[in-house]
């Protein structure tokens, strides 16, 4: 058996950011699914690690913590993960924290936005689907959308609204990439670039953001992604092998029923790839029991 045939998951959501899901309801999903390696990794924030930790732990389910980091470069928005950090790591803490404080202005704007082309109750909406004001997301509006009838899915909202040019997008600072990188390692975590197959970028910029994310310390890219496009796959296994890039698996589960992939449904890494898991003691240990 190698790396490759374990069914890992390191990218998903629970109620802490925009999940449906309590963390611990994540992990049993995941566990019932056939998952043997876990990361729970919600967007900006480690609330639900604890929780998950200790589910995963009365299950007997290998568990990474992890996150999701909201980054800014080239005046586009990526997303970070960092994996195996430690979620008491004071840097990490007040970085994120900053990154949550953005989110209740920026909020408040697409609320007005939104209002504006009649969308009522739009903050007070949002909020009832999220944790907290400082972690309201799209997908928070996106949820009050669906229920107000304006749209009919998810995939509906984000072709209607709350992208650049239409109603509800509010242009955004997150982090910068050498800030989130510089936590994830303050924290002992490793970064994978989470789904490049959406970002809008060139191929030429594309190779930009993969150079400066490894020369930051970057280990690996999501290859195998539920927001990814099925022929993403391919284009970035290849970019990974060229660029000497670790790969990465990750549903990105936010609710039963939403987005690609449940939880360890999605296909495997093809084996010419090299798993970020590879090396990390709970893969080890599990290809030494199926020996
Ligand atoms: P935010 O961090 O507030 O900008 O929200 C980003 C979140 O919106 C992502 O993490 C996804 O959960 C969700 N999202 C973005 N684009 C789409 C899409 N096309 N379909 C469904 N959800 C989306
Ligand atoms: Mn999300
Ligand atoms: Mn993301
Ligand atoms: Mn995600």
């Amino acid at each position: 058996m190698t790396p490759h045939e374990l069914n890992v998951d390191l990218h998903c959501h629970s109620t802490v950011s925009d999940g449906v899901l309590p963390p611990a309801e994540v992990v049993r999903r995941a566990h019932a699914r056939g998952v043997q390696i876990l990361a729970l990794t919600d967007h900006d924030a480690t609330g639900g690690l604890a929780a998950a930790a200790a589910e995963a732990r009365s299950l007997g389910l290998a568990f990474v913590p992890g996150v999701e980091i909201s980054v800014t470069w080239a005046g586009q928005t990526v997303h970070m993960l960092g994996l195996g950090i430690d979620p008491g790591s004071r840097v990490l803490a007040a970085g994120l924290q900053g990154v949550r404080e953005g989110r209740i202005e920026r909020a408040r704007q697409m609320a007005r936005d939104l209002e504006r082309v009649g969308v009522q109750g739009a903050w007070e909406g949002a909020l009832a689907h999220a944790a907290d004001a400082a972690l309201v997301s799209r997908t928070h509006f996106a949820r009050h959308l669906v229920d107000r009838g304006h749209c009919r899915d998810l995939g509906e909202v984000f072709r209607r609204y709350l992208v650049q040019g239409k109603p509800g997008f509010v242009p955004h600072q997150w982090a910068r990439l050498t800030e989130a990188m510089d936590w994830i390692q303050a924290a002992g975590g490793e970064a994978v670039l989470a789904h490049p197959g959406r970002y809008e970028l060139d191929r030429l910029a594309l190779a930009e953001l993969l150079r400066a994310f490894r020369d930051g310390g970057g280990v690996g890219v999501e290859v195998v992604c539920g927001s990814h496009a099925p022929h993403d796959a391919s284009r970035f296994a290849t970019l990974a092998r060229e660029q000497g890039l670790r790969a990465s698996r990750g549903s990105d589960f936010h609710a039963p029923g939403e987005g690609r992939f449940d939880l360890g449904e999605m296909p495997a890494l093809s084996r010419d790839l090299s798993p970020v898991w590879a090396d990390w003691q709970p893969a080890r240990r599990l290809l030494e029991q199926a020996a």
